[in-house]
């Protein structure tokens, strides 16, 4: 059956009334349709543009699709009724389509050097191998492919790229040639650098961004993930790390400290900026509420942008048309304005997937 929402449209900010009709939005009434609200600020599905649907809590992969799809609803049910996924060591291709799960955007496994990354999650690969593993996890993936660019290197005591500079400009070279964008992760100033400069298509965290870095990335409409909620995590890893490693503790802190600085340096510069929480592994799934407030809170960003960046933007970005004539049947449906307080995104009163209710 049919749904219809009434209520003030965002971003257009006007009272409608909008009709799903299947997985399809149209503004031509429907009749009979069931009404499922009928006031509220109504927005198009939320995105978390990175989390991890293959790595289960404590960093482990998933050993079956059950397991993804119980991740998959978590998100759902705070409504992100879409997702990247930023790297999975378990391919899960069968959930592209599945009715009751966020539509999915997703890499194939994370490509990565050798002996430095996290334990079973990467394909590790030496520089020579690089660009036929991106080839590889191209055709894994449904439009992404996923590089570590900078991990610690136990020999330096420090990040350090993943490779030499032409490898990885490679790699976004054999990415795009694959027909898929890149996202790269990197926490250094040096790979950061490398990886825009190669026009790598998503930065995902850019702890290491230099404000030249980021006039580049705005220039050429280079998005930036920021996952505020890892960052958060470097206190943790610094002090387990600084026995043995205090060079790169200090440098952690000192990534994380400045972190809020340069998401708000980026936003100002018109760095495109989406919300992504890095679950998965360490970090839970359905705080997506909670990465949108650490945006606006500690980087910033106008309630009004971090919901761009949640919600219609990130949806565009991904190629999910949101509330327009045409568009996919997602939404989500606040009681108050979350552009007056942005904390209304944590208690969604309506959430509607692929024209069904969720709840
Ligand atoms: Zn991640």
């Amino acid at each position: 059956m049919a749904l219809h929402v009434r209520g003030v449209l965002l971003p257009d900010d006007e009272v409608r009334d909008v009709w799903l009709d299947g997985d399809r939005v149209t503004f031509d009434p429907v009749p009979d349709a069931e009404t499922v609200a009928d006031s509220g600020f109504v927005l198009p599905g939320l995105v978390d543009a990175h989390c991890h649907l293959g790595i289960a809590r404590g960093g482990t992969p998933v050993t079956s699709l059950d397991q993804a799809r119980t991740l998959a609803r978590t998100d759902r049910d705070t409504g992100v009724l879409a997702l990247r996924d930023a790297g999975s060591p378990y391919p899960y291709p069968e959930l592209d389509d599945e009715p009751d799960l966020p539509r999915l955007a997703r890499a194939g496994r994370h490509v990565a050097p050798p002996k430095r990354y996290l334990r079973d999650i990467g394909l590790e690969v030496g520089a020579a191998e690089v660009t036929a593993a991106v080839t590889a996890q191209a055709a894994a993936g449904n439009g992404w492919v996923k590089l570590v660019g900078d991990w610690i290197d136990r020999g330096v005591g420090d990040l350090a790229p993943a490779w030499d500079a032409d490898t990885m400009a490679a790699a976004v070279a054999a990415a795009h040639a694959a027909g898929v964008r890149a996202a790269v992760h990197t926490f250094s100033e040096s790979a950061v650098e490398i990886m825009v400069k190669a026009g790598v298509d998503s930065v995902e965290h850019g702890t290491g961004l230099s404000p030249d870095l980021i006039d580049l990335m705005a220039r050429q409409g280079t998005a930036l993930v920021p996952t505020m909620i890892n960052i958060r995590t470097f206190g943790g890893i610094a002090a387990a790390a600084r026995p043995k490693f205090p060079g790169y503790a200090d440098h952690m802190l000192a990534l994380r400290d400045h972190f809020p600085e340069v998401v708000r340096a980026a936003h100002e510069a018109g760095v495109p900026i989406y919300v992504g929480t890095d679950a998965g592994g360490g970090i839970d799934h359905g705080l997506a509420a909670e990465e949108m407030l650490l945006l606006h809170e500690q980087a910033g960003m106008p309630a009004v942008d971090v919901l761009a960046a949640a919600s219609w933007r990130a949806r565009q970005w991904l190629g999910f048309p949101g509330l327009v004539e045409g568009g996919l049947a997602d939404l989500v449906v606040y009681p108050e304005d979350p552009r007056r307080d942005l904390r209304v995104v944590r208690a969604p009163s309506r959430i509607v997937l692929r024209g069904r209710v969720v709840r």
